[in-house]
């Protein structure tokens, strides 16, 4: 923006503002749109990751019981969240979703990239790892959105061009086709400006232009799977799930991020310190890895430690106020993994205050949400800079990850073209926002709050 490159992205930055927030751990596309459209923590929605095992056996079919988003299971999506947590789509009709991993509440014609056709492309260029294949997809798309906006002009749209992320991933985020993939972003949002600008619905239009996660370089790739199996333990992880029994669960994410379950014949969720006594030797050698920066190791539903590979261990709390209202308490032990000193009974507000120039920017009620939630796994990895989990099976080469953490992957750019009242913090603020421009009511719960 500050080079003149993406003007029209500007434009709206001049007029509205622009704002850094954090986004979700899992810092992954899927998982982090929970924030936009539902206004929900991606793991108590019943989406701990890209990658995960469904111990409770209720959603993915047997043998295996995992699931992954990547490829054809991405149907699954819709059925797998909480069913009582409304989308915006649900809520704000006629709506519009572009290329969304979360569907529900849209009818056939009101999703764009999801036909088969599209599909059968962009599995297509998936698989060729043909990186121009992207830039063209999302030229087409937005190009489609556009339209749509112009002769249909619903009352919510949400578009995802995913051409910055595949991208970055092939070629590295700072590379030209990742320029040319923003500046395709610039393009869609100006044809929007323009059509509302000449028929003078302008003024009342609401564009907001956010990212479900960053992107950092990585230089060394971990075979997650090929080291715990050289621990001496039975491993299942994609693409390979039938295994005969299998004893942890490699699910990778991002791919900067993992979720191993343990235990995996029981249907209940196993927790620490119980699991040490067979366990704790794999999260000790997990933590001697340059790749491991942090391991949590959830105790129950609102307690979890926190191990950083040679800064000792911390445990994070979550309880509730009179009011029903979410505090978050951050208590060093034998260290302080996450820099940040304590931190009791912190509102969620605070607590975003108390993290954000870290290097873990919302780590705190970002962790506190995903390891207490169902579907999570025993041991949670966070991956050191420059690593990511996963050395096999990708189509192209990641040179460029996400997932962690950390806050390359966690700050994330929110360019509005009307200004903010109050202060935007967090993805999850964005669907409260969206849905007091609307003049939406509900009373669902969201974890976020409007700003304005
Ligand atoms: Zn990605």
């Amino acid at each position: 923006m500050d080079d003149g490159s993406l003007p029209a992205l500007a434009r709206l930055r001049a007029d509205g503002g622009s704002h850094v927030v954090t986004s979700a751990f899992p810092s992954v596309t899927g998982p982090a749109y929970a924030p936009f459209l539902l206004g929900r923590y991606p793991g108590p929605v019943g989406l701990p990751a890209l990658r995960w095992y469904d111990r409770a056996r209720t959603q993915a079919a047997f043998p295996h019981r995992t699931r992954s988003y990547v490829g054809h299971e991405m149907r699954h999506v819709d059925r797998d969240l909480d069913a009582g947590s409304p989308t915006l789509f649900e809520l704000a009709q006629p709506a519009i979703g572009a290329l969304s991993v979360i569907t529900r509440g849209l009818g056939r014609g009101q999703r764009l990239g999801n036909d088969l056709r599209f599909a059968v492309r962009a599995a297509r260029t998936h698989f060729s790892g043909n990186v121009e294949g992207w830039l063209a997809i999302d030229r087409s798309i937005g190009a489609e959105v556009a339209r749509r906006i112009r002769s249909e002009r619903p009352r919510f749209v949400f578009a995802a061009l995913t051409g910055i992320d595949k991208t970055s991933h092939a070629e590295g985020h700072d590379q030209g086709t990742v320029r040319a993939a923003m500046r395709i972003v610039d393009d869609v949002a100006a044809e929007i400006r323009h059509d509302a600008e000449r028929d003078g619905s302008w003024d009342r239009t609401h564009l907001w232009i956010v990212s479900d996660h960053g992107h950092s370089p990585v230089r060394e790739h971990e075979d997650l799977v090929r080291l715990v199996r050289s621990f001496g333990h039975r491993t299942m992880a994609h693409p390979w799930v039938l295994r005969v029994r299998p004893e942890v669960a490699v699910m990778v994410s991002g791919n900067a991020m993992a979720h191993l379950y343990l235990e995996l014949g029981s249907r209940e969720r196993p927790w620490w310190p119980a699991l040490a006594a067979r366990w704790q030797p794999l999260v000790d050698a997990l933590l001697e890895r340059p790749s491991v920066d942090i391991a949590l190791l959830p105790e129950s539903p609102t307690r979890c430690a926190v191990l950083g590979r040679g800064r000792g261990r911390a445990t994070i709390t979550l309880a509730t106020d009179h009011e029903g209202r979410p505090r978050y308490s951050y208590q060093p032990e034998t260290g302080d993994p996450l820099a940040l000193g304590v931190l009791r009974c912190a509102g969620a507000d605070e607590a975003w205050e108390a993290t954000i120039d870290s290097d873990y920017p919302d780590a705190i009620v970002q962790i506190a949400h995903l390891a207490g939630s169902a579907r999570a796994g025993e041991i949670v990895l966070s991956a050191s800079r420059e690593w990511d989990f996963r050395a096999r099976f990708e189509p192209i080469p990641h040179l460029s990850s996400h997932g962690a953490l950390h806050r390359e992957h966690m700050l994330v750019p929110l360019v509005m073209n009307q200004p903010a009242a109050g202060k935007p913090r967090r993805t999850v603020d964005v669907m409260p926002s969206a849905l007091d421009v609307l003049g939406i009511t509900t009373t669902a719960r969201f974890d976020g709050e409007s700003f304005l």
